[in-house]
């Protein structure tokens, strides 16, 4: 599942969607807080330029509603059906695993919604590198 080439690689590790070759992050660790937003501008192996318009990741908040209930959803299963813990320790539950993973859903959201826009090109790097000998 997790190969070069799918999107699914690009999406849990923040890799260049279009050539999969480096982090599109500063830091690529999520809970380095403080660099929690901060992008490269573009990828230095392809190209490509990560804002691809103004406040693009603006759009990354509609995943992010998806990625928080996904995470809700998990955290009630696994402590309400699996841990048999009663209603009220589950909406806690929910609530902690919310707050703890933040950092990685406003990460994972970012992956899929450029991801959405941008397909892995395995030739994209040769392209960059011929244009930038031209
Ligand atoms: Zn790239």
């Amino acid at each position: 599942m997790l190969k070069k080439g799918t999107k699914m690689y690009s999406i849990l590790t923040g890799n260049c969607p279009r050539c999969h070759e480096e982090s599109m992050y500063e830091n690529s660790n999520p809970y380095a807080l403080s660099k929690i937003f901060k992008m490269n501008e573009r990828c230095s192996h392809c190209g490509l330029k990560y804002k691809i318009e103004p406040s693009f990741f603006y759009g990354a908040m509609y995943v992010s509603y998806g990625v928080g209930i996904a995470f809700a959803v998990a955290a009630f299963v696994i402590s309400f059906l699996f841990l048999g813990s009663s209603l009220p320790t589950a909406f806690i539950a929910i609530v902690g695993t919310l707050v703890v993973f933040m950092p990685v859903i406003i990460r994972l959201s970012r992956n899929i919604w450029i991801n959405f826009f941008v397909k892995y090109d395995p030739n994209s790097v040769k392209k960059y590198e011929a244009i930038a000998k031209s």
